[in-house]
């Protein structure tokens, strides 16, 4: 098997505590990692995620990142046309250092790939909250989304214009041959899981139905979708409509949208599909591709920018959701403006029940989006609860669809035999990098 690219992503808080040239040593010598990338900007999610504590850091046991700082000098200058600044980390221990520099200077120097991610949210979200909620998504009663912590809308031009800059500003200053992102995009308001009054007959097992229905507690209704979606030609009255009685639906209870109750009864409890629910209520399948045409834009602004700033950079998306299309991800539409996408299914750490049938079916999926002219990186869990054994099946697996990479998730919380295993594993389906 030929592959380009073993790829490694780090986080500043490592490289302060363990040194980027003793991780790049761990790396190389047991993974055969030729990539390096730093995630640049990072929104508060403790760190180990997936365990209570680090095994092979000696500063600390576990961290607790601020929310969405930006760990490399910014050029304020790129950001002069929207209200939303880089923030910096206020830690002692982080701050003033440009820590992706770190990361290439060492990369360079191994003679690795070097990259950036920007995580899921790339503008501190309790700062918005508080200074521009007009920015925030909004549910279709007008309600912020997810309250405790909200969530931008690209649709906004201050957001749009931050997020495109974002890109430009770190491809334009630093010396990174790819830049990734795991952004989030629309709300997809979750699964709506099962109908209010059910018996053990009932065909509630519906998970892309459950999730159709959720799309409309999700966004967004703000003001600027609504100018966007108008000015495109799109019908916000019918999806106003439309959306707004699905949401009734997926919320009914006995005591709530009694109106609804029975429709949301017999729509989760029965085996009608989801090509039903477009059929019935043609807002919804608007809103969609309102969503996709959104999400497409913002990708092409990104696209062009990121490669004005550097000819062959190598834009690529991070896959982390299980219904891409339900938050405005269209692969086969962002397939002109992508150069790769990785797919970041952790099924090791999950104890592969399934044997990779969802992480086969996702990258083919995506496969199936971008073509052969873009690069598929598939990522794979070096975690906690994922085993040697499960390593091994993965990349035998992985070894027969036809990736161009491979990315570890994540070293910081890795267990050392688990790196070893990723060794053992590529050699032993003679994994070769061209
Ligand atoms: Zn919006």
């Amino acid at each position: 098997m030929f592959i380009s690219e073993i790829a490694a992503s780090l986080y500043p808080w490592d490289l302060a505590d363990e040194g980027m040239s003793h991780i790049a040593d761990e790396l190389i010598s047991r993974c055969k990692v030729n990539s390096l990338y730093l995630v640049g900007v990072m929104h508060f999610e403790k760190r180990p995620l997936t365990s209570l504590f680090y095994t092979h850091n000696k500063a600390r046991k576990y961290y607790l990142p601020e929310n969405s700082r930006v760990y490399y000098k910014a050029d304020e200058a790129n950001f002069k046309n929207t209200k939303l600044k880089p923030r910096y980390s206020e830690r002692e221990f982080l701050k003033g250092k440009d820590w992706l520099d770190i990361l290439t200077r060492e990369g360079r120097a191994r003679g690795t790939k070097t990259g950036i991610e920007l995580s899921h949210t790339i503008f501190d979200t309790d700062v918005a909250r508080n200074e521009h909620p007009e920015m925030l998504q909004r549910n279709v009663l007008g309600n912020l989304i997810n309250d405790t912590q909200g969530l931008l809308c690209s649709n906004h031009p201050d957001v749009h214009e931050y997020q495109r800059a974002m890109f430009y500003d770190v491809v334009k200053n630093h010396d990174v041959d790819f830049i990734q992102t795991c952004l989030l995009t629309f709300s997809q308001g979750g699964s709506v899981k099962a109908p209010w009054f059910y018996d053990t007959w009932m065909d509630i097992n519906k998970a892309n139905l459950a999730h159709l229905l959720g799309v409309a507690l999700g966004g967004c209704f703000c003001d600027s979708c609504k100018a966007k979606a108008k000015g495109w030609g799109f019908d916000w009255e019918l999806i106003l409509r439309d959306m707004t009685t699905l949401h009734k639906i997926a919320l009914a209870s006995a005591y709530r949208y009694q109106d609804y109750l029975m429709e949301n009864n017999l729509t989760l409890g029965s085996n009608v599909t989801e090509s039903m629910l477009l059929f019935e209520y043609p807002g919804l399948a608007e809103f969609l591709k309102f969503r996709i045409k959104s999400i497409t834009e913002l990708f092409k602004d990104i696209y062009k920018s990121v490669h004005e700033a550097k000819d062959d950079i190598d834009f690529r998306y991070n896959n982390h959701v299980r219904f891409p299309e339900y938050s405005g991800i269209s692969f086969k539409d962002i397939a002109p403006y992508v150069d790769s996408i990785r797919d970041s299914d952790y099924t090791e750490q999950t104890g592969a029940k399934d044997d990779f049938f969802y992480k086969r079916n996702t990258l083919l999926k995506i496969r199936r989006g971008i073509g052969f002219d873009k690069r598929l990186i598939a990522a794979l869990a070096v975690r906690p609860n994922a085993t040697p054994e499960l390593i091994r099946r993965s990349i035998a697996v992985v070894g027969e669809l036809g990736v161009d990479g491979l990315s570890l998730g994540h070293y910081d919380c890795s267990h050392i035999e688990h790196l070893d295993a990723f060794r053992e594993a590529i050699e032993a389906i003679n994994v070769q990098l061209v």
